[in-house]
C-alpha cells in the first residue's frame, strides 16, 4: 500500500533530484554558474535523447510524407534580414535604474490602488500563478501602510506595456518596492551576435539562430530538387536554439540556449490550411500523451486574432500545467506562403513547387508545430514526479521518491540486479541476461546494496522495471522477479516474456 502526495515545493523537489541523480546541472557551476544555461547529466542526456529520438521516429521515420534535416546553427545574416528577426525579434525591456534588474514589460503587472473610487496609489508584481491576487494583496498592504481609510476596489491588473506615461513614474519597482526607478519599455532584440571570419567589423556580423524553422525554409529548394516529395510535404529538424532572454527562469523552461524540435508542413495555396492546423493540432497532443504526459495537464491557448503576427492565420499553443503554472509547450502555428515569399524577394530565388495538376508553380503555404525538447523534458519530469509512504518488508513507513516516466522516454528500461552479491552464480546469471538485454536497451546492472535500497535508486531515476535474479532463477526454472516500478508489484516471468514486454512498450 503506498499513499501519494504532491510536495509543497514541487520545483524544488525537482530541482533538487534532477541535480542529484544526473539530470540537469547548472552550465559551469564551478565558476558560479552562468544564467539561463544548463548542462545534462548521464541520465538527463539519456531521457533526451530518448525524447528526441522518440519525435524523430514518430515525425519523419513513420510517415511517407515528411523529411529530416540538419541545417547550420549560424547562417547568412540576410536569412534573419528576411525573415524579419532582425527588425523585430525584441521583447519589451524595462530597467529598474536602482537595482539594475532588468525586465520584460510583457511579465511586468500593475494596477492602481482605488479607495472609495480614488486612486491612490500603484502596486506591482510579476507574472506568477495567480498574479491577481498577488496584486490585490499588496493593495491591501498598501492601504494599511498608508493607514488609509475607506473601501478598497478589486485591483484591475495591466501589463506594464499598458502604462501610460504619467503613470511610469508612479508604479514601484519589483525590486525596491519603490516607485520612480522604471524606465519605459524599449525594445531589446533576443539575437546573440557573433563575428565571423578574422575581421570584426559590421560587414562580419552573424547570428546564432534564434530558431531553428528558417534552415528548412532556405533549403526548401533544396529538399524539392533533390528528393521526391510532392505536396503536402514537411520538413523537420531537430537542433539548437540562442535566444538572449530578458529573464530566464524557471529552471529550463525559459533558458538562453535550448533545443527545438520543428517541422514545416508545406500544403497547396488553395488548400484546406484550416483542417491541415486542427489535424497538427491533435497529432501533437496524441505525441504529447504516446510519451506519458497526462491529458489532466494539457490545454490549449488560441492566440487572438488581433495578437497574431500579420502573416499568421491562426496560431494555437498545446500548455502545460507546470508547477508555476499553465505555460506554452508547443506552438502550432499558420504561416501562410509568408517565409518563402520573404525568401523569394530577399535571395532572388524563386521558391516554388510545380503543381502537376494546376500545371502552374505556386509557393505553399505552412503549418508550423514547434516544441522545445528541454520544456517536454521539464513537463515529464514535473507529471511523473511522486514522493510517496510505503511499507517496507517489516512494516516500517518509508519514503519512497519516484519518477513515472513512460517507458518510451525511460533513461534505464529495466534494471538487472542480482539477490546477492557474494554468490558467483546469481552475479554470472545476472550479467548474462544484462548484457543479452543492453544490446536492445538501456539496461542497468547493480549488485550493490540491499535490494530494497536499489529497487528505490531506480524508482528516482524513472527506471519502469526491475529484474531479480535469485535461487529460484538458477535452481528451479530459470524464471526471474520483475518488479514494476508504478505498483511495485512483483512476479515471476521468462526471458522470453522480458523481451515481449520490452517489445511491446518501448517504442
Ligand atoms: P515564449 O512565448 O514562451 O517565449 P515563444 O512563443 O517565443 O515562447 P516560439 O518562438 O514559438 O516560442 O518557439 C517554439 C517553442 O520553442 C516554444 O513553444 C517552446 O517550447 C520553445 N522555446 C522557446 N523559447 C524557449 C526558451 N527560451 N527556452 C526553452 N524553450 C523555448
Amino acid at each position: 500500500m503506498s499513499t501519494t502526495a504532491e510536495p509543497s515545493n514541487l520545483m524544488e523537489s525537482l530541482v533538487s533530484l534532477a541535480k542529484r541523480r544526473g539530470f540537469v546541472y547548472p552550465s559551469s557551476e564551478i565558476y558560479g554558474g552562468l544564467n539561463g544555461f544548463f548542462d545534462y547529466g548521464p541520465m538527463g542526456v539519456e531521457l533526451k535523447r530518448n525524447i528526441r529520438e522518440c519525435w524523430w521516429r514518430d515525425m519523419v521515420h513513420r510517415r511517407d510524407d515528411i523529411v529530416g534535416i540538419e541545417t547550420s546553427i549560424i547562417m547568412h545574416p540576410k536569412v534573419w534580414e528576411a525573415s524579419g528577426h532582425v527588425a523585430g525579434f525584441t521583447d519589451p525591456l524595462v530597467d529598474c535604474k536602482v537595482s539594475k534588474q532588468r525586465y520584460r514589460a510583457d511579465q511586468l503587472f500593475f494596477a492602481a490602488v482605488v479607495v472609495d473610487g480614488k486612486a491612490v496609489g500603484y502596486v506591482s508584481a510579476l507574472e506568477s500563478e495567480d498574479t491577481g491576487a498577488e496584486l490585490q494583496a499588496a493593495a491591501e498592504q498598501f492601504k494599511r501602510k498608508k493607514a488609509i481609510q475607506g473601501a478598497l476596489a478589486t485591483v484591475q491588473v495591466r501589463e506594464f506595456t499598458e502604462a501610460t506615461e504619467a503613470e511610469i513614474p508612479l508604479i514601484p519597482s519589483p525590486a525596491t518596492g519603490e516607485p520612480g526607478s522604471l524606465t519605459p519599455p524599449r525594445a531589446f532584440n533576443m539575437m546573440f551576435e557573433t563575428n565571423v571570419g578574422a575581421l570584426k567589423d559590421a560587414s562580419s556580423v552573424a547570428y546564432l539562430r534564434p530558431e531553428t524553422a528558417q534552415g528548412m525554409f532556405v533549403d526548401f529548394k533544396n529538399v524539392v530538387d533533390t528528393t521526391r516529395v510532392k505536396l503536402p510535404f514537411g520538413i523537420a529538424q531537430i537542433g539548437k536554439s540562442f535566444r538572449n532572454e530578458i529573464t530566464p527562469r524557471n529552471f529550463i523552461f525559459r533558458s538562453r540556449e535550448f533545443e527545438q524540435m520543428e517541422m514545416e508542413y508545406f500544403i497547396h495555396p488553395n488548400a484546406d490550411w484550416l483542417a491541415c492546423h486542427e489535424e497538427w493540432l491533435r497529432w501533437c497532443q496524441d505525441w504529447l500523451k504516446s510519451i506519458g504526459l497526462p491529458e489532466s495537464h494539457l490545454s490549449l491557448h488560441e492566440h487572438p486574432k488581433e495578437k497574431l503576427a500579420f502573416y499568421s492565420r491562426r496560431t494555437v499553443d498545446i500548455m502545460f500545467k507546470y508547477p508555476f503554472g499553465v505555460q506554452e509547450l508547443w506552438g502550432i502555428a499558420a504561416r501562410s506562403d509568408y517565409d518563402l515569399q520573404q525568401h523569394q524577394k530577399f535571395s532572388g530565388v524563386p521558391q516554388v513547387f510545380f503543381d502537376e495538376a494546376g500545371k502552374q508553380k505556386v509557393v505553399p503555404h505552412v503549418i508550423e508545430p514547434a516544441v522545445g525538447v528541454d520544456r517536454i523534458f521539464l513537463a515529464v519530469l514535473a507529471a511523473g514526479y511522486a514522493e510517496e509512504d510505503v511499507k517496507d518488508e517489516k512494516g516500517n513507513v518509508e519514503k519512497r521518491t519516484v519518477l513515472r516516466l513512460s517507458p518510451r522516454i525511460a533513461p534505464v528500461k529495466v534494471a538487472v540486479l542480482p539477490l546477492l552479491k557474494n554468490k558467483e552464480q546469481l552475479t554470472a546469471c545476472a550479467r548474462e541476461l544484462y548484457l543479452k538485454l543492453r544490446r536492445r536497451y538501456a539496461a542497468f546492472y547493480d549488485d550493490g546494496g540491499a535490494i530494497g535500497k536499489r529497487y528505490r535508486r531506480q524508482d528516482e531515476i524513472g527506471t519502469p522495471w526491475c529484474v531479480t535474479i535469485d535461487f529460484e532463477t538458477i535452481e528451479k526454472d530459470g524464471t526471474f522477479t520483475l518488479r514494476d516500478r508504478d505498483s511495485m508489484a512483483q512476479k515471476r516471468i521468462t526471458e522470453t516474456e522480458l523481451f515481449a514486454l520490452l517489445e511491446e512498450r518501448v517504442y
